[in-house]
């Protein structure tokens, strides 16, 4: 089942061609790895879902509504949360105040409320932190995680991580990593992006290859060699080396 079709989507910045007519498809409980080489469009391709830019070209459509959201804040409030590398909390607050602040639907009575809810929330997704401890104190990889605990109270039905797992260790990663499959099984449809193949190859259902703002194809993981992943994502280059 579909859940976000994009069709035909392009995107130009002054001298650039971001997004030049990609196709892109998201199914429910699916992990989509978008990949490609620094620059080939992948975080254009996200910013255009969310709002944060205005695609010039192309049509969107979310559960089969077609969608066009002018801010991050309209797509959390369709369901589409997102967490970058550079997680937006506030290192100064409590784990629990991270979760529900700004919250204007959840009705919290009272900070004790609060926590019952966060820590409700934090041992359903098996998250190792405390809700009273102040977010600093946590990992990096448990602040990335407490950002998707929050995304996934405002009932996202899309997850986009845009490199969740640059700053991790292996075992966070595999922290992460459960967490997605969890959010996965409750038919979470998650876009994964990542320089690492092998963290592809470990969690991702489907891998969707961009090459200088075009749609090289779209893969069943299982489907598609390293290899012939990494050709698709250098275009001609794997071939004139081996010239
Ligand atoms: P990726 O995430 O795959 O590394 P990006 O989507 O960030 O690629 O960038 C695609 C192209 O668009 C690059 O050439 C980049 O320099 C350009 N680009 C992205 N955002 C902007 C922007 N805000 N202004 C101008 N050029 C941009
Ligand atoms: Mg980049
Ligand atoms: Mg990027």
């Amino acid at each position: 089942e579909t859940i976000l079709e994009m069709t035909d989507i392009s995107k130009s910045f002054p001298g650039v061609k971001a997004l030049d007519g990609v196709d892109f498809k998201l199914r429910k409980g699916e992990i989509h790895a978008l990949m490609g080489e620094n620059g080939a469009g992948k975080s254009t391709l996200i910013k255009v879902i969310t709002g944060v830019y205005e695609k010039d070209a192309g049509l969107i459509t979310l559960q089969g509504e077609s969608i066009h959201f002018k801010t991050p804040e309209e797509a959390q409030n369709k369901g589409i949360g997102t967490v970058y590398q550079e997680i937006m909390l506030c290192p100064n607050l409590t784990v629990a105040e991270n979760m529900f602040i700004g919250r204007s639907h959840t009705a919290l009575v009272n900070w004790k409320q609060m926590n019952e809810k966060a820590a409700e929330l934090l041992a359903s997704l098996s998250i190792p932190a405390s809700p009273t401890q102040e977010l600093s104190s946590c990992s990096i990889a448990v602040q990335q995680m407490i950002a998707i605990a929050r995304a996934v109270d405002m009932d996202c039905k899309i997850l986009i991580l845009d490199e969740p797992t640059s700053s991790l260790d292996e075992d966070e990663v595999h922290k992460l990593f459960a967490l997605m499959r969890q959010l996965k099984e409750r038919g979470v449809g998650i876009i994964f992006i990542t320089h690492f193949l092998e963290q592809v190859y470990e969690i991702s259902d489907m891998i969707t290859v961009l090459r200088n703002g075009k749609l090289v194809g779209e893969y069943e993981t299982s489907a598609l060699s390293q290899f012939d992943l990494i050709a698709k994502m250098l275009g001609n280059e794997l071939e004139d080396i081996s010239k």
